[in-house]
């Protein structure tokens, strides 16, 4: 399969509760360095013709705003946590200004958070203004956003199956901490992983810095970003310099081609 040139932007880097955490006074959450600033975690993927989002977390309209976003074609969740999903409404500036529904893509599991907590979008009466999409229900199969090929993956949030996505030679894995072996392999053979990596200590449904570190080394993955951080990890220049070579700490507003 052949793949655009893509265009992959950090929304957010942060972990659900952003970074700075409200009211803490810890050194990460006090650093005046911008990029220990860390909105909820969110990636745009862009080629010549077709932009996607994936996730819209409680920040998605200052994320579009400070990405100066004009059209977007689609939103892929991975999960119906709220940190990935409260920020659905906001695309309501994008029906306004592409006088369309929105392509929205989830599992069936989010599918049902998408219309349970955004009600008022699926009711019978409308009333001006909602936001509007068509929404798409996602398996293991692959399948195409404008001229992006997109191929899910299934891996594991403790007990929570989150949807992973390969977008030709990145692949994207927010919210984890276990992966089987078969879907491994649909990661392997990507030249950059962007993968979350909480904190330090073990956590029961994130990924450490370590286990993120271990993956990347297992697949042979030659780049790597690590995303959905804790003000608990430490500041970003510390520990981006503990880092092995090609392995990097995202932070809000990185981008690269592919
Ligand atoms: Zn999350
Ligand atoms: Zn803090
Ligand atoms: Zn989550």
């Amino acid at each position: 399969m052949s793949y655009p040139p893509l265009h992959i932007s950090f929304l957010g880097t942060g972990t659900s509760s952003g970074v700075p955490m409200i009211g803490c006074g810890c050194e990460v959450c006090t650093s005046t360095d911008p990029k220990d600033n860390r909105l909820r975690s969110s990636i745009l993927v862009s080629s010549p013709a077709t932009t996607l989002v994936v996730d819209t977390g409680p920040d998605f309209r200052q994320q579009m705003l400070r990405e100066k976003v004009s059209k977007l074609d689609a939103v892929l969740f991975t999960h119906p946590h709220k940190d990935h999903l409260a920020g659905l409404d906001d695309i309501r500036a994008f029906n306004y200004w592409s006088k369309k529904p929105m392509e929205v893509y989830a599992d069936p599991m989010t599918e049902e958070a998408v219309r349970r907590d955004f009600y008022y979008a699926f009711s019978e009466k409308k009333y001006p203004g909602i936001p509007e999409m068509n929404l798409h229900t996602i398996g293991p199969d692959p399948f195409m956003v404008g001229e992006i090929p997109v191929q899910p993956l299934k891996v594991w949030h403790l007990k929570m199956p989150v949807t992973a996505f390969r977008f030709g030679s990145i692949t994207y894995v927010t919210d984890a901490n276990r992966i089987e072996q078969s879907e491994k392999e649909k990661i392997r053979g990507s030249e950059v992983l962007v993968v979350n990596a909480l904190r330090m200590e073990p956590h029961i449904s994130h990924f450490t810095l370590d286990e993120a570190i271990a993956l990347v080394r297992e697949l042979e993955i030659p780049r790597a970003y690590f995303t959905h951080i804790s003000h608990q990890l430490g500041k970003h220049a510390d520990v981006e310099r503990t880092l092995p070579e090609g392995m990097h700490l995202a932070y809000d507003g990185l981008s690269f081609s592919i």
